[in-house]
Order: structure tokens, then sequence, then C-alpha cells
């Protein structure tokens, strides 16, 4: 039997409609690094039910704070303290000092507090714990209310080898739980043979409990078979670890540093996981911020490019690009150097930018065939070689470093073909063309407007506007043309990735599951419009093409535009999804 405090849904309708730690824009007035804890579907004078056994600690009316009207339960778990709160509420059914049980209606619904409309807010506090970002004691319900079956305890014992966390869930990305002592003894769940063989497996996780009860997920590569060995005798000097020197961190994997500090801000380069970057600013908060997720850290590049000669305005440790990171895809130790990089090479003379964006700055010009060294991992980077609306960050061989238009590069050298010549004037109607690859639909006739859909090339995509006008237009390079997709909507392509002719059947589509409860948005960034919610495992089919959507699967700051089974088609985070149910 689990000693896991548990949540019971506080509401019948299964419907989260927001998540905790989103949002940052939002809750930034209240001093918070996000939204603080669940929301939940619920119509005003919808029941609301206690989350667990407990006793009502504190009942407060709708006087102008932010909850509204609202109920505060304390809960009592193997020596923890839980509290839930249930805000924004119409009425309460309960008074203060009340035991209640499990599922026990205590309220109904309502709209009061601030509020974006009807719904209930809960917060969950584990006293002691600390959310970085959040008031004491504010942890992610989420990992509460899963009904998850927690494996027996094995006779494996396994420790510490720093100071860890202990998470919901086997990822970085999951709430953290406590900090674990260096040295702690942790009792394996479940196959200790498995988790044995994890140990000290760098992005491999063990399930484990705490003498106190506690259970979760520990970093395979934190602990180790053998307790530690002992502190060194008192009367050794330990000298102190100097502090000069400003914080290094490395990437966890091939990583995309933003100008700002929000996947909504442009790329300016990929640092890879062995790749030193200078924290700039608070050390001290930068320490403290460090895995936490929706944190964001400003570092400086290592610099590629040959040393100046002399005569150079500014100092060697000011130079390198700065930019931001995902704290939470950081780590103090170096990853290792990768044993190969990927070599292009242009199709024709072009351009490197600062941004992939053909808006970007120019800052270099690239002949045609001289080799260029791709700047990220192969995997991710090689099914976007020629890709009409990719970029690659590269490197020439003098050492420079950008973004060059990934449809202008191969693997190999190349060897010129002549285009097709452009197809005779059909008969009247509307033209109807197709993808010649799987190719991105804009909202705008530019690389720089937003994403909206991937047209695959057996999919009619019917244009808009005078036939003539389109069909003069068909196969010319920077030309646009509007279209409209099969599902109704309109968006632009670029009209030489198209034809008249259908391509082939699609190969067996990908197919992914949410690795929790998740939503589904009408463009591919965290701050577009939510147009689904999909439920934790529900197949969706990536509508694009495999080979380039595989890599991307499990990647923080990727999308992959999905289908489900019900025909609804939008973006999904790629890193909220795995390859098999979870
Ligand atoms: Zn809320």
């Amino acid at each position: 039997m689990s000693s896991k405090f548990r949540l019971r849904w506080p509401v019948d309708d299964r419907t989260i409609t927001q998540h905790f730690g989103e949002n940052p824009h939002v809750y930034a007035q209240y001093n918070q690094a996000g939204h603080e804890g669940l929301d939940f579907r619920a119509p005003v004078g919808a029941s609301i039910y206690a989350c667990a056994d407990g006793v009502v600690f504190d009942v407060r009316p709708n006087d102008g704070n932010a909850y509204g009207l609202h109920v505060r339960i304390r809960h009592r778990v193997n020596g923890c303290e839980y509290r839930t709160i249930y805000a924004h509420l119409s009425k309460v059914l309960v008074s203060k000092g009340q035991h209640v049980r499990a599922s026990g209606l205590i309220a109904l619904s309502g709209n009061t507090g601030h509020s974006f409309g009807p719904h209930l807010h809960l917060t969950l506090k584990l006293i002691g714990a600390k959310t970085p970002g959040y008031p004491d004691g504010v942890v992610d319900p989420l990992p509460y209310l899963q009904e998850v079956e927690i494996p027996a305890p094995s006779d494996l014992t396994i420790y510490t080898t720093d100071q860890v966390r202990l998470r919901a869930r086997p990822t970085t990305a999951s709430a953290q739980l406590a900090w674990l002592d260096r040295g702690e003894a942790l009792t394996v769940l479940g196959d200790a043979g498995g988790a044995r063989a994890r140990v000290g497996q760098r992005g491999q996780w063990i399930q484990v409990q705490r003498a106190d009860g506690m259970d979760g997920f520990v970093a395979a590569w934190y602990v180790q078979l053998q307790p530690p060995s002992p502190a060194p005798p008192e009367p050794t000097p330990e000298p102190e670890p100097a502090p000069a020197g400003p914080l290094v961190v490395y990437a966890t994997e091939a990583l995309n540093v933003r100008k700002g500090p929000s996947t909504g801000t442009s790329r300016i380069a990929i640092a890879l996981p062995h790749e030193p970057l200078a924290v700039i600013g608070d050390q001290e908060a930068a320490l403290t911020v460090l895995g936490d997720r929706g944190e964001w850290l400003q570092v400086r590049l290592p610099d590629p490019s040959p040393a100046p000669s002399t005569g150079s305005r500014r100092g060697s440790e000011q130079r390198g690009l700065k930019g931001y990171v995902a704290a939470w895809y950081v780590q103090t130790e170096p990853g290792p150097a990768p044993d190969t990089l990927l070599t292009v090479y242009p199709t024709e003379d072009m351009n490197m930018r600062e941004r992939p964006a053909v808006s970007g700055r120019l800052i270099g010009r690239l002949a045609q065939n001289a080799p260029l060294t791709v700047h990220d991992d192969p995997e991710r980077a090689r099914p976007l070689v020629g890709r009409y609306d990719e970029w690659l960050y590269v490197e020439t061989e003098e050492g420079q470093r950008g973004w060059v238009a990934a449809w202008y590069v191969r693997i190999q050298p190349p060897s010129f073909a002549l285009p097709e010549p452009p197809p005779e004037l059909a008969e009247a109607g509307p033209l109807v063309v197709y993808a010649t690859e799987a190719l991105n639909v804009r909202k705008g006739p530019s690389t720089g407007s937003s994403r909206i859909a991937i047209a695959l090339p057996h999919e009619p995509l019917s244009t808009i506007g005078d036939q003539r006008a389109v069909l003069s237009r068909l196969g010319e390079r920077g030309e646009r043309l509007q279209v409209r997709l099969p599902q109704g909507n309109k968006g632009y392509v670029a009209a030489w990735y198209v034809q008249t002719e259908p391509g082939p059947a699609p190969p067996p589509a990908l197919t992914v599951y949410p690795i929790q409860d998740m939503n589904m948005r009408e463009r591919p960034a965290v701050n577009a419009r939510r147009i689904g919610q999909l439920a934790h495992n529900a197949p969706l089919t990536v509508h694009d093409d495999p080979e380039r959507a595989r890599p991307l699967v499990g990647r923080y700051d990727e999308w992959l535009y999905v289908e489900t089974e019900k025909g609804q088609r939008g973006w999904v985070a790629a890193w909220y999804v795995s390859t098999t149910p979870m």
C-alpha cells in the first residue's frame, strides 16, 4: 500500500484549463513565476469536493482578495502537513473547524476574486517545501492527482552522490518534491535489476522511496550502490571553493540560445553540451534557479572565432555572444564532446544571418561548396538539410558562426539539376496544388510569420486568387501563394515548393502520446491560443514527415503538428510527448 498523499478530483469535469507554472507574464504581477495551482473547468454552481480527508481551517469571504470566496483545508499524512485551497467559489457549504472526508461536498464553484471566468482554482501546499518562484509550500498538484500505481519496495538500496532533487516524474521538467541530502539512503521501488543497471547513467531515472515514506524519482547519474565514503577528518583544512570567476554551466542537450528569456524570442545560437556557458549577473541567484522549470539564465557563449589581432577594442573575456538559455536544461558538469558533427555545402553562393530568418541581419557571405560544420546534434540537424523553411546553425572553416537556410545546402557537395519547367495552364476552377515535401503553412506571406499548419504532399491545397496570376508564380523562388487547407483554414505556402500533381501517399505516420494532460495550441508557441485539451497517453498522429518529426520528440523548445483521434489538428509541445505510452 502506498503512503503517498493523493488528491481526489475536486470537480466532476476532468478538464484542466490551466496548469501549474503556465502564463508567467500574467502572474508576474503577483511576483510569481507562473500559475500557482491548477484550474479546473467548472460552471458556476458546480459541486466542489474535498481532495482528501482533512479539517477546514479557514473560510474567507470575497473581500477583494485574489482568490475571492475560498476554503482552506489542512491534511496531515505521515508527519507531513498538506493544505488545499479551493478558490473563486460562489457558495461555501462547510465551516471552520469542520472535519471533511475525501470527495465530500464542500462548496459550489463560482467566478469571484481575480478570475477570468467561472472555474475552480486549486492550490496545494506542502509545509516545508519550496518551489522557486512561488510562495512557501506551494507545489504542483498535478502529480498528486494522477492515478499512478506505485511499485512495491525492492531490497535494493542506493545512495545519492550529491544534494539532489526528488522529483514527481522521471524528468527534470517535473515538480520538485524534496531535496535529498548527499549520501541519503533510498529504497528502490519496483524492478531492482533494472534500477541497478541504470545507476550512474546520465538521462536515466530511478523510482525510490525515502525513509519517511515519500516516493518519487531521482536522477540515476546522481546515485551509487555504495554509501559515500565518510567526510575527511576534521583537522584537514578544507580549501574554500574559490567563488572568483563566473559560474559556468553546460547544456544537457543541443539547446537553443535565445535573445530574451522566453521561447517567444528569436534564436541566436545553439549551445552543445561540452561548451562552457558563463552565467552573467548574480551567481547566487543563478545557482538557486539552476534546473528549475520556467527559469532562464543569461549566459555568454564561448567565442569560436580566432583571437583578434592586437588593437581589438574589447578584452578577450568580453568576447562571445550573449543570450538566454532554459535553466532546466543546463547543469554544472560538462557533457561529452560530440563524436562527429554534420558537414553541409551551399548549393550556391549564399548568406549567413544573425538569426534563423530571412529578415535576420546579414553577417557573412558563403561561397558555393564551402564546407560548413553544423553546430547542432547531427540527429536533429540531418533531417532539416535541403528542407524549405528550416535553418541550420553552422560554423565556417574560418570559425565564424551563424544561421543558413537549410534549403540552400546539401550533405554532399552539390551537382546542379535544372528546375522543373512550370506546368501548363489548367482549366477553370480554383487551381489545386500539392506540397513537394512536408511544408510549413504560415499565417502571412513570409518565413517570419507564424506557422499554422503543415501540409503533406498528398493533400490538395486550393489556391486563392486569379488562376493565371497563381500559375505565373508557381515554382518561382521567393513567391508565396495563399491557399485553403482541406480543413478549411487559410494560409500561405512557398510557391517553389508546390506542384500541380499530388505527391505519393505518406509513409506510415508517427504516433506520439502525451506524458501528462496537455494543451493543443493554434500555433507552435506557449503563448498561442489554446484550442484543445489532450489526455495523458491519448494517441496523436504527427501530421508531418516522420523522418523530420521523430528527432523532435521529447526535445525542449520544439513543437509537433498533430491530429487527434477525433480529427482535430493543432500544435503540441514536443517535450511533453513520447513515442510510447508512459
Ligand atoms: Zn488558477
